[in-house]
């Protein structure tokens, strides 16, 4: 990724009916060629001359690549970025079941397997300790979006989980950008700390939609870092504040209108409509004639306002199976992957006076 655009990354899900025939991987580790046939009701024909065929280049393919290099490659950069005072967004898109969760959280199994969520705070807190110039304050907030009502998944009440009473809205302030009042901040002094919540969060999230019967992968979640930096040395009243937004969106399957009713009719109304509402947003901040971008349509849209394009490092994981049966959300995947490679960022420090 270069700074000036956005990172963008396809990962592929390793499962043994991976199609090489149908995605293919070019060995310059940037480029996914794929063939899908014409009509698929035939069986299976790899003849070139049966095949429809789209390539696709981006920043990188990550296939067969461990937790640590996904973190290495595509997350730390943006999380040195926050402690240095640049606003930085990392995102998960792709289906239900593709790796968006494998991706930021990881998986419980192993440590080995743990996702760029815990990564990215244990290399923040080893950073702080390092930094010795500076003081630094981190607080967290971790939000769930579902329906398009705004949860928070460590409200003050703890045991439940809860869209707040007095009604969270997304709010813009000069100086302070987009952020979300009613949303609980939690001062965090240590990796353990923020594991703690950022497990808790989990969990609520587990809790809630068990308790109202749905599916987490229909919802998105943000965990977001708010670091503040101070010079111990310097003897002036500036300091430099900025957010690192870890988001996991809602699986981004078409879920089609017939057999589907009631909740679930509802839900893929919801996730199809923020998510439409995301690719415009992005399509917007992709042209750059374009002085007006739909930002306020949506909750996630508005509460992404600042963390898309313009002052951010912004980093996208498009996740696709490799699979011939799910070739069409493959293709809708990434031909959402290479808009988002066309939005231009011009990070900058955050630098405050106190009052
Ligand atoms: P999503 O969040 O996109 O719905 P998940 O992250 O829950 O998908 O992944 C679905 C399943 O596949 C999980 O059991 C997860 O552990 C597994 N999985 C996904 N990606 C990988 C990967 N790169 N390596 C190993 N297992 C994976």
């Amino acid at each position: 990724a270069h700074s000036g655009e956005v990172g963008v990354f396809v990962r592929i899900r390793p499962t043994a009916n991976f199609s090489p025939d149908l995605i293919e991987c070019l060995p310059d580790g940037q480029t996914v060629n794929v063939h899908q046939r014409k009509d698929p009701k035939k069986p299976q024909d790899t003849k070139r001359d049966q095949l429809v065929y789209w390539s696709f280049r981006l920043d990188g393919v990550l296939r067969d690549v461990s937790q640590e290099e996904v973190y290495a490659r595509v997350c730390q950069r943006v999380v040195l970025g926050a402690l240095d005072g640049y606003n930085g967004t990392l995102m998960c898109f792709g289906q239900t079941g593709a790796g968006k969760t494998y991706t930021m959280t990881g998986s419980t199994e192993s440590y080995k397997q743990r996702g760029v969520i815990p990564r990215a705070l244990q290399e923040v807190f080893r950073e702080v300790e390092k930094r010795t110039a500076h003081f630094f304050s981190v607080h967290l907030s971790y939000l769930e979006i579902y329906n398009e009502t705004l949860v928070d998944l460590l409200s003050s009440l703890q045991s439940s989980p809860r869209s707040s009473p007095r009604g969270m809205v997304v709010t813009e302030e000069p100086g302070r950008g987009v952020f979300i009042r009613g949303l609980s901040l939690h001062p965090v002094h240590s990796e353990e700390e923020a594991l703690n919540l950022l497990f808790e969060g989990g969990l609520n999230q587990m809790i809630g939609s068990h308790a109202l019967n749905r599916n987490s992968s229909r919802s998105h979640s943000i965990f977001t870092l708010h670091i503040e930096s101070r010079s111990r040395t310097l003897c002036d009243d500036k300091y430099v504040t900025s957010k690192l937004n870890l988001v996991d969106l809602a699986g981004s399957e078409r879920v089609g209108k017939t057999g589907s009713a009631g909740q679930i009719f509802k839900e893929a109304m919801y996730i199809n409509k923020s998510l439409s509402f995301l690719e415009q947003a992005i399509l917007a901040l992709a042209d750059r004639r374009r002085d007006h971008v739909p930002f306020r349509q949506t909750k996630l849209t508005h509460a992404l306002k600042d963390s898309l394009g313009g002052n951010c490092n912004t980093v996208l994981v498009a996740n696709i199976y490799g699979e011939a049966a799910q070739i069409e959300e493959t293709l809708s995947t990434l031909r959402f992957a290479s808009r988002m490679k066309c939005v231009r960022t011009n990070p900058a420090v955050n630098e405050c006076s106190s009052p």
